[in-house]
């Protein structure tokens, strides 16, 4: 049977980090690390994730603002605001809050954010610093997929790991990451599901990763004795929350796996603020 990987508990302890990390830095500057949400129409979903943000932020002492605007908004408006917030030296942290209204790009948008604020590591500046293997912000998901996988002290090196999902904010990165801790990287995706070969690809991973939004799309039986099972997936199951993965029966074959909710969830949140306070330190000291 499978150890449950807690997103929670490991999110704990990122906690008490990032708190004294960020009452040193108000001590030392006067202000706390500010992260600033720019949210253009509102969705439920949206708003929710907003509201556990903005709940952690403040019990790690962080400071969170929200520029709202209704959907109405021109992109050339939120470009504007973007600007503004770059040159806003109480601002350490920007966001733009997805879904976007109508047919306004995320990317066209996001890629003004400066990279020193981009804390989500969405900005191109970031994401190639991925393929570097250099530091800098990558996508908060897959830096949380990287802390569950080294929780389990499991070496990564050499292992087969398979990433089912290749969006550019969980799937692309992580298997960048995985590659630069040397695994042998399989990338699945929509194209491999219509074929018909994800059982033969889940069944070699010794690291599976699933990020796709399918609920039990994986089922447990093709899971490797003894494989480690990150699932990215959220989706609304008769009022639950649930993930990508066949929970039960993969756990009997599983050494680790993440429940869904409270797995990789409030890793994702931790690493957010824990990129907050990383800006925050480096703006404060001037450092660009
Ligand atoms: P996305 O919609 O951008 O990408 C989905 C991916 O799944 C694509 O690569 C697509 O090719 C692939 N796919 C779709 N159908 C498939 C199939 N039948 N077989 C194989 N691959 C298939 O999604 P995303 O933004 O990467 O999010 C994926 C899931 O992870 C969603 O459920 C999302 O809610 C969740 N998510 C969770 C967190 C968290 O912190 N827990 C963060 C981000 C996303």
């Amino acid at each position: 049977m499978a150890q449950l990987l807690k997103g929670k508990d490991i999110a704990v302890s990122m906690h008490h980090e990032i708190k004294i990390a960020a009452r040193k830095l108000i001590k030392q500057y006067n202000r706390a690390p500010l992260l600033c949400v720019i949210q253009a129409g509102e969705y439920h979903g949206s708003t929710l994730y907003m509201e556990l943000q903005k709940k952690t932020a403040q019990s790690l002492s962080l400071g969170y603002r929200v520029e709202k605007f209704p959907k109405t908004v021109k992109k050339e408006k939120l470009y504007e605001v973007i600007q503004e917030l770059n040159n806003d030296k109480t601002v350490n942290g920007i966001m733009l809050q997805l879904p976007l209204p109508g047919q306004m790009n995320a990317n066209e948008l996001r890629h003004h954010i400066r990279p020193e604020k981009d804390v989500e590591g969405v900005h191109p500046e970031n994401l190639g610093k991925i393929i570097l293997d250099k530091e800098g912000f990558a996508p908060c998901t897959a830096c949380a997929v990287m802390k569950l996988l080294r929780s389990t002290k499991i070496h990564l090196y050499g292992k087969e790991a398979v990433v089912i999902g290749h969006s550019e904010i969980v799937g692309k990165p992580l298997s960048l990451m995985l590659m630069n801790a040397l695994c042998t990287v399989t990338v699945c995706h929509i194209a491999t599901g219509k074929r018909g070969i994800l059982p033969e690809h889940v069944k070699r991973a010794e690291i599976l990763v699933v990020a796709v939004g399918k609920h039990n799309l994986i089922k447990g039986e093709w899971i490797k004795e003894g494989a480690v099972v990150i699932d990215v997936g959220i989706n609304c199951v008769g009022g639950k929350v649930a993930g990508d993965v066949e929970f039960e029966t993969a756990q009997k074959r599983a050494s680790f796996i993440t429940p869904v909710p409270g797995g990789v969830g409030p890793v994702t949140v931790a690493v957010l603020m824990e990129n907050l306070v990383k800006a925050a330190k480096k703006q404060m000291q001037g450092d660009y």
